[in-house]
Protein backbone atom coordinates (compact mmCIF):
# COMPACT_ATOMS: atom_id res chain seq x y z
CA UNK A 1 0.00 0.00 0.00
CA UNK A 2 1.01 3.27 -0.81
CA UNK A 3 -0.26 6.84 -0.22
CA UNK A 4 -0.04 9.89 -2.87
CA UNK A 5 -1.70 13.11 -3.54
CA UNK A 6 -3.04 15.02 -6.69
CA UNK A 7 -4.36 18.43 -6.29
CA UNK A 8 -6.00 18.83 -2.61
CA UNK A 9 -6.44 14.76 -3.26
CA UNK A 10 -5.24 12.19 -1.04
CA UNK A 11 -5.52 8.90 -1.87
CA UNK A 12 -4.28 5.17 -1.33
CA UNK A 13 -3.12 3.11 -3.89
CA UNK A 14 -3.25 -0.75 -3.23
CA UNK A 15 -2.54 -4.00 -4.42
CA UNK A 16 -4.65 -7.00 -2.85
CA UNK A 17 -4.95 -10.78 -3.44
CA UNK A 18 -2.79 -13.46 -3.97
CA UNK A 19 -0.30 -14.08 -6.64
CA UNK A 20 -1.40 -13.82 -10.47
CA UNK A 21 -5.01 -12.58 -9.02
CA UNK A 22 -3.98 -9.39 -7.61
CA UNK A 23 -6.01 -6.49 -7.94
CA UNK A 24 -5.56 -2.88 -7.43
CA UNK A 25 -7.73 -0.84 -5.26
CA UNK A 26 -7.61 2.92 -4.43
CA UNK A 27 -9.59 4.87 -1.98
CA UNK A 28 -9.94 9.05 -2.35
CA UNK A 29 -10.04 11.89 0.29
CA UNK A 30 -10.77 15.28 -1.08
CA UNK A 31 -11.20 18.22 1.48
CA UNK A 32 -12.60 16.07 4.06
CA UNK A 33 -14.82 13.30 1.85
CA UNK A 34 -13.67 10.06 1.83
CA UNK A 35 -14.39 8.23 -1.09
CA UNK A 36 -15.18 4.48 -0.60
CA UNK A 37 -13.68 3.08 2.26
CA UNK A 38 -11.81 -0.17 1.24
CA UNK A 39 -12.46 -3.73 2.65
CA UNK A 40 -13.13 -4.95 5.95
CA UNK A 41 -9.52 -7.12 5.94
CA UNK A 42 -7.75 -3.72 5.53
CA UNK A 43 -8.98 -3.12 9.00
CA UNK A 44 -5.39 -2.58 10.89
CA UNK A 45 -3.61 -1.46 6.90
CA UNK A 46 -6.16 1.38 7.01
CA UNK A 47 -7.04 2.19 10.29
CA UNK A 48 -4.19 4.35 11.59
CA UNK A 49 -4.55 6.41 8.12
CA UNK A 50 -7.92 6.80 8.83
CA UNK A 51 -7.68 8.36 11.89
CA UNK A 52 -5.01 10.78 10.93
CA UNK A 53 -7.25 11.97 7.98
CA UNK A 54 -9.92 14.61 8.66
CA UNK A 55 -12.59 12.45 7.99
CA UNK A 56 -15.69 14.44 7.92
CA UNK A 57 -18.17 12.38 5.40
CA UNK A 58 -18.18 9.28 3.39
CA UNK A 59 -19.44 8.53 0.09
CA UNK A 60 -20.18 5.18 -0.36
CA UNK A 61 -20.21 5.12 -4.51
CA UNK A 62 -21.86 1.50 -4.15
CA UNK A 63 -22.84 -1.31 -1.56
CA UNK A 64 -19.71 -3.98 -2.47
CA UNK A 65 -17.49 -4.48 0.28
CA UNK A 66 -14.35 -3.14 -1.33
CA UNK A 67 -15.76 0.00 -1.41
CA UNK A 68 -18.24 -0.20 2.17
CA UNK A 69 -16.49 -2.64 4.01
CA UNK A 70 -14.83 0.04 6.60
CA UNK A 71 -18.07 1.88 6.61
CA UNK A 72 -18.89 0.91 9.93
CA UNK A 73 -15.35 0.90 11.43
CA UNK A 74 -15.30 4.58 10.38
CA UNK A 75 -18.78 4.91 11.62
CA UNK A 76 -17.84 3.42 15.41
CA UNK A 77 -14.31 4.78 15.40
CA UNK A 78 -14.34 8.60 14.01
CA UNK A 79 -18.05 9.47 13.40
CA UNK A 80 -18.36 11.14 10.02
CA UNK A 81 -21.65 11.09 8.04
CA UNK A 82 -21.81 7.88 5.68
CA UNK A 83 -23.97 8.42 2.32
CA UNK A 84 -25.10 5.95 -0.13
CA UNK A 85 -28.21 5.49 -2.19
CA UNK A 86 -31.13 5.44 -1.49
CA UNK A 87 -31.92 2.74 -2.24
CA UNK A 88 -29.35 0.64 -0.30
CA UNK A 89 -29.56 2.66 2.98
CA UNK A 90 -31.89 -0.18 4.73
CA UNK A 91 -29.44 -2.91 3.65
CA UNK A 92 -26.74 -0.84 4.49
CA UNK A 93 -28.31 -1.95 8.14
CA UNK A 94 -27.77 -5.06 8.23
CA UNK A 95 -24.24 -7.33 8.22
CA UNK A 96 -23.77 -9.00 5.50
CA UNK A 97 -21.77 -12.33 4.86
CA UNK A 98 -20.50 -13.57 1.88
CA UNK A 99 -19.24 -16.50 0.14
CA UNK A 100 -15.14 -18.03 0.43
CA UNK A 101 -13.91 -16.15 -2.72
CA UNK A 102 -15.55 -12.48 -1.46
CA UNK A 103 -14.50 -13.45 2.03
CA UNK A 104 -11.11 -14.17 1.45
CA UNK A 105 -10.31 -11.25 -0.67
CA UNK A 106 -12.26 -8.50 1.25
CA UNK A 107 -13.77 -10.11 4.45
CA UNK A 108 -17.48 -9.41 5.47
CA UNK A 109 -19.07 -6.30 6.06
CA UNK A 110 -20.75 -5.22 9.24
CA UNK A 111 -24.21 -3.01 8.84
CA UNK A 112 -24.15 0.46 9.23
CA UNK A 113 -26.26 3.54 8.87
CA UNK A 114 -25.99 5.62 6.08
CA UNK A 115 -27.76 8.99 5.08
CA UNK A 116 -29.07 8.30 1.45
CA UNK A 117 -27.79 10.62 -1.27
CA UNK A 118 -29.01 14.24 -2.21
CA UNK A 119 -28.38 15.63 -6.04
CA UNK A 120 -25.26 17.54 -4.40
CA UNK A 121 -23.11 16.45 -1.66
CA UNK A 122 -21.18 19.64 -0.31
CA UNK A 123 -17.43 20.33 1.23
CA UNK A 124 -16.40 23.26 2.24
CA UNK A 125 -14.11 23.79 -1.51
CA UNK A 126 -16.26 21.81 -3.63
CA UNK A 127 -19.86 21.20 -4.60
CA UNK A 128 -20.30 16.95 -5.95
CA UNK A 129 -23.04 16.19 -7.86
CA UNK A 130 -24.28 12.79 -7.27
CA UNK A 131 -25.45 10.72 -10.46
CA UNK A 132 -27.03 8.00 -10.25
CA UNK A 133 -25.86 4.86 -12.49
CA UNK A 134 -26.92 1.49 -12.14
CA UNK A 135 -25.86 -1.43 -13.93
CA UNK A 136 -22.48 -2.67 -11.85
CA UNK A 137 -25.13 -2.60 -9.05
CA UNK A 138 -28.74 -0.92 -8.84
CA UNK A 139 -27.47 1.51 -6.28
CA UNK A 140 -24.02 2.84 -8.24
CA UNK A 141 -23.55 6.50 -8.07
CA UNK A 142 -20.59 8.70 -9.35
CA UNK A 143 -19.57 12.09 -8.32
CA UNK A 144 -18.72 14.66 -10.54
CA UNK A 145 -16.74 17.93 -9.59
CA UNK A 146 -17.77 19.94 -12.43
CA UNK A 147 -15.70 23.11 -11.46
CA UNK A 148 -12.27 20.85 -11.13
CA UNK A 149 -13.51 18.63 -13.87
CA UNK A 150 -13.22 15.64 -11.50
CA UNK A 151 -15.18 12.35 -11.93
CA UNK A 152 -15.14 9.65 -8.93
CA UNK A 153 -16.54 6.84 -10.76
CA UNK A 154 -16.69 3.78 -8.36
CA UNK A 155 -16.45 0.71 -10.71
CA UNK A 156 -18.20 2.12 -13.49
CA UNK A 157 -14.98 2.24 -15.49
CA UNK A 158 -12.60 -0.44 -14.22
CA UNK A 159 -10.79 -1.52 -17.42
CA UNK A 160 -12.36 -0.63 -21.36
CA UNK A 161 -12.97 -4.24 -22.01
CA UNK A 162 -14.80 -6.20 -19.03
CA UNK A 163 -14.90 -9.57 -19.90
CA UNK A 164 -16.39 -10.65 -16.44
CA UNK A 165 -19.61 -9.95 -14.36
CA UNK A 166 -21.12 -10.54 -10.81
CA UNK A 167 -24.36 -12.34 -11.02
CA UNK A 168 -26.18 -8.97 -9.73
CA UNK A 169 -25.07 -6.94 -12.78
CA UNK A 170 -26.69 -5.41 -15.79
CA UNK A 171 -24.96 -4.78 -18.84
CA UNK A 172 -27.78 -3.08 -20.58
CA UNK A 173 -27.78 -0.84 -17.56
CA UNK A 174 -24.37 -0.58 -17.50
CA UNK A 175 -24.77 0.76 -21.22
CA UNK A 176 -26.92 3.88 -20.59
CA UNK A 177 -25.19 4.77 -17.77
CA UNK A 178 -21.86 4.96 -19.34
CA UNK A 179 -23.94 6.86 -22.06
CA UNK A 180 -24.94 9.16 -19.16
CA UNK A 181 -21.46 9.60 -17.57
CA UNK A 182 -20.26 10.58 -21.15
CA UNK A 183 -22.12 13.44 -21.93
CA UNK A 184 -20.74 14.79 -18.27
CA UNK A 185 -18.13 17.81 -18.47
CA UNK A 186 -15.24 15.86 -16.74
CA UNK A 187 -11.67 15.56 -17.63
CA UNK A 188 -10.20 13.57 -15.05
CA UNK A 189 -11.54 9.86 -14.16
CA UNK A 190 -10.71 8.61 -10.94
CA UNK A 191 -11.41 4.77 -10.61
CA UNK A 192 -11.50 2.60 -7.73
CA UNK A 193 -9.78 0.05 -9.36
CA UNK A 194 -7.23 1.59 -12.01
CA UNK A 195 -6.50 4.48 -10.95
CA UNK A 196 -6.40 8.07 -11.98
CA UNK A 197 -6.99 9.22 -15.91
CA UNK A 198 -6.59 12.42 -16.81
CA UNK A 199 -7.73 11.54 -20.23
CA UNK A 200 -11.04 10.55 -18.64
CA UNK A 201 -13.47 11.10 -21.15
CA UNK A 202 -11.58 9.08 -23.76
CA UNK A 203 -11.83 5.58 -21.46
CA UNK A 204 -14.92 6.06 -20.76
CA UNK A 205 -15.58 6.63 -24.81
CA UNK A 206 -13.30 3.19 -25.12
CA UNK A 207 -15.77 1.04 -23.23
CA UNK A 208 -18.86 2.78 -24.37
CA UNK A 209 -17.00 1.12 -27.78
CA UNK A 210 -16.38 -1.96 -26.72
CA UNK A 211 -19.80 -2.59 -25.40
CA UNK A 212 -21.27 -1.34 -28.35
CA UNK A 213 -19.61 -3.80 -30.44
CA UNK A 214 -20.24 -6.30 -28.07
CA UNK A 215 -23.68 -5.90 -28.49
CA UNK A 216 -23.84 -5.88 -31.92
CA UNK A 217 -22.16 -9.60 -32.18
CA UNK A 218 -24.00 -10.73 -29.10
CA UNK A 219 -27.74 -9.67 -31.62
CA UNK A 220 -25.95 -10.95 -34.64
CA UNK A 221 -25.34 -14.23 -33.18
CA UNK A 222 -28.68 -14.50 -31.03
CA UNK A 223 -30.33 -13.69 -34.86
CA UNK A 224 -28.70 -16.76 -35.83
CA UNK A 225 -30.35 -18.96 -33.57
CA UNK A 226 -27.87 -19.47 -30.87
CA UNK A 227 -28.98 -19.22 -27.15
CA UNK A 228 -26.67 -17.32 -24.49
CA UNK A 229 -24.37 -20.16 -23.21
CA UNK A 230 -23.71 -20.85 -27.13
CA UNK A 231 -22.78 -17.14 -27.60
CA UNK A 232 -20.78 -17.01 -24.93
CA UNK A 233 -18.46 -19.70 -25.36
CA UNK A 234 -18.11 -17.36 -28.85
CA UNK A 235 -17.63 -14.43 -27.30
CA UNK A 236 -15.67 -15.16 -24.67
CA UNK A 237 -13.75 -18.43 -25.44
CA UNK A 238 -11.57 -18.05 -22.21
CA UNK A 239 -12.78 -19.69 -19.00
CA UNK A 240 -11.28 -17.31 -15.92
CA UNK A 241 -10.26 -18.90 -13.06
CA UNK A 242 -12.69 -16.92 -11.07
CA UNK A 243 -15.78 -18.55 -12.35
CA UNK A 244 -14.85 -21.39 -11.08
CA UNK A 245 -13.61 -20.10 -7.49
CA UNK A 246 -16.37 -18.35 -7.52
CA UNK A 247 -19.09 -21.23 -7.95
CA UNK A 248 -20.28 -19.20 -10.82
CA UNK A 249 -21.10 -16.16 -9.28
CA UNK A 250 -18.41 -14.25 -11.38
CA UNK A 251 -18.66 -14.53 -14.78
CA UNK A 252 -19.07 -14.04 -18.44
CA UNK A 253 -22.30 -15.12 -18.85
CA UNK A 254 -23.89 -12.60 -17.19
CA UNK A 255 -22.17 -9.90 -19.89
CA UNK A 256 -24.16 -11.57 -23.03
CA UNK A 257 -27.22 -12.58 -20.82
CA UNK A 258 -27.71 -8.78 -19.74
CA UNK A 259 -27.34 -7.80 -23.08
ZN1 LIG B 1 -18.11 -3.11 -7.19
Amino acid sequence: MITASYENIEYIEDRVGPFNMKMRLYIYLVDGLLIDTGASNFEKRYSPLYKSWNIEKVAITHFHEDHAGLAAWIQQNIGAEIYIHSSAVDKAKLDSKFPFYRKYYWGNMKGFNALPFSDCLKTEKHCFQVIHTPGHTDNHVVLLEEDKKWLFCGDMYVASRQKIAFIEENMSETINSLEKIAKLNFRHLFCAHSGIHHKGKEHILAKLDYFYKLREKIYTLRKSGMDDDEINKIVFPKKRLITFLSGGECSSKYIVSTI
